[in-house]
């Protein structure tokens, strides 16, 4: 039987998820994670970390590091983090995340590591500094989950990979020190993948074929006006097929159910144009993220409320994480 800090509930699933303080906010990002996270607040204790020690295992720039960071934490919060209902705390203000990340360096395998898809392709694309903490990132996230026990970890598929080895991390410690840790188990969401606008690959800040959450909405018509479609329909006549369109996965995204359906009939038998369906879903991502732009405006207009919510979480958050190293290092001898 796993024992929690007395400052966590034991009748609710504890949660955890990191978020990357790097780049702009966009939609796949609300649709793809933060909006299933909001979703959970009432029914998890939800924790979620703003996960600046992994953002430096790659090229950055220091000086906009804290602005970045900000930035994070106002959309998260505007897009639905509402902090009265959950923890919102950045990684670095609670050192225990790398203190355990030291010791379950020493119960994780080198070939386990290596056997990583993530880094593989981080290695790939930052060849001219492939450093130990990206060989060593997953036992960090490893260290992230289990120093607050977390049962369940939000994720996309591309993660998994890395949850797997947080459990084998846990049943290895466990193994060789006693039942410290739960076992961690991915939650997959049933949300669909937003590709880019450019129809290729995944939406990414880093490929420029994005939507920022906050930006305007003529930038957002200007950007729907060209992007890829039902590549079949050639012609206004053509019936297209909204299955694969990524227009209209962001319609069941942002738009309401009647629309959806509208949208869905009328593309098969060609009732509607490309151009009037990508302008239709402008006026939904509208309705839905200019309450949104305004919270997260209001809040980067008040820096000092955002850090004051950063900091009662890792007061929160260094309580457990207190707990959960003092039961580590008596369990292991160390003290
Ligand atoms: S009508 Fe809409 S859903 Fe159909 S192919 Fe065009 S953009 Fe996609």
């Amino acid at each position: 039987m796993v024992k929690l800090s007395p400052s966590l509930p034991a009748d609710r699933l504890i949660v955890f998820s990191g978020i990357q303080p790097s780049g702009e906010i966009h939609v796949g990002n609300y649709l793809g994670a933060i909006r299933n996270w909001a979703a959970m607040l009432d029914e998890h204790f939800c924790i979620f970390c703003i996960v600046d020690y992994h953002a430096v295992t790659i090229e950055y720039d220091p000086a906009g590091m804290q602005q970045r960071i900000l930035e994070a934490a106002a959309v998260n919060i505007a897009a639905g983090l509402d902090p009265s209902r959950c923890k919102l705390f950045v990684q670095s203000h609670v050192p225990e995340h790398t203190e355990l990340a030291w010791v379950f360096s020493s119960v994780c395998a080198m070939g386990e590591l290596g056997r990583m898809t993530q880094f593989k392709e981080k290695s790939r694309q930052h060849a001219e500094n492939v450093n130990a903490g990206l060989f060593t990132y997953p036992v960090l996230q490893a260290a992230d989950i289990l120093l607050y026990k977390a049962s369940g970890v939000p994720v996309g598929e591309d993660q998994v990979q890395h949850i797997e080895l947080c459990r084998d991390v846990a049943r290895r410690f466990n193994a060789r020190y006693g039942q410290v840790f739960p076992e961690a188990g991915a939650m997959l969401t049933a949300s669909k993948r937003v590709m880019g606008l450019d129809g290729k690959a995944k939406m990414s800040k880093s490929l420029g074929n994005h939507i920022g959450l906050l930006e305007k909405d003529e930038s957002i018509r200007e950007k729907l006006r060209p992007a890829y479609t039902d590549p079949a329909r050639l012609r206004r006549t053509d019936p297209g097929n909204p299955d694969i369109c990524n227009i209209f996965t962001m319609h069941q995204g942002f738009s309401p159910p009647p629309l959806v359906s509208e949208v869905d009939r009328e593309c098969r038998r060609a009732g509607i144009g490309c151009f009037e369906c990508k302008m239709k879903l402008a006026d939904s991502m509208r309705t839905a993220l200019d309450p949104i732009r305004d919270r997260a405006a209001d809040l980067l207009r008040s820096p000092s409320t955002v850090q004051g919510i950063l900091s009662d979480s890792a007061s929160f958050c260094r309580s457990v994480a207190g707990d959960t190293m003092a039961e580590v290092r008596e369990v292991m001898g160390l003290r």
